[in-house]
């Protein structure tokens, strides 16, 4: 998608810039320039706050592990553990700070399908639940996620 939006920009800046031909083309190359870079880093910042959205419309593939009416789970690409599990609400939220009155039950959701999920995959002897916000919380899809972690003994270390 990104490398589309690239072409566009310049197919684009190459269609106005007969008519641009007044304007010193050091001043236009620049101008282009900064316009290709912010339509780039907007594009990336797009397609990273909508994964989730593309991978729950299925417009992504992923290893689906759970789903129901609010939630939809699959397995991380980069597991950190035997079982790394990405525990999704289909509602679209930022990160645990944007939880309000309204949309709390997104976290009892969240919870209950972590449970089930446990039980489906026989995680009897114990299971790590994480979601990291911000960037202390090194958060890099912001779209609300929690980690469900386990087939192996956790580090105590972090929480
Ligand atoms: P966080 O760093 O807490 O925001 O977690 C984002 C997680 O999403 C990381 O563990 C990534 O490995 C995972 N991830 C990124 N892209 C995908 C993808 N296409 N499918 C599955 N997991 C992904």
């Amino acid at each position: 998608k990104s490398v589309t939006d690239v072409s566009s920009v310049t197919s684009i800046t190459l269609i106005f810039s007969p008519f641009l031909s007044s304007i010193d083309s050091t001043i236009f190359l620049t101008i282009s320039f900064i316009v290709l870079i912010l339509f780039y880093y907007f594009s990336i910042v797009f397609h990273i706050a909508f994964l989730f959205c593309k991978i729950i419309a299925g417009e992504i593939p992923s290893t689906k592990v759970y789903e129901d009416e609010y939630v939809y789970a699959f397995n991380d690409i980069n597991p950190q553990a035997p079982v790394h599990v990405l525990i999704v609400p289909k509602t679209h939220i930022d990160s645990a700070k944007d939880f309000n009155e309204e949309n709390s039950e997104i976290a009892s959701h969240i919870f209950l399908a972590a449970s089930k999920i446990a039980k489906q995959l026989n995680l009897n002897d114990g299971f790590r639940i994480v979601t990291n916000s911000g960037e202390f919380g090194c958060q890099t899809v912001h779209h609300i996620h929690f980690h469900l972690l386990s087939g192996r003994q956790l580090s105590a270390e972090m929480a």
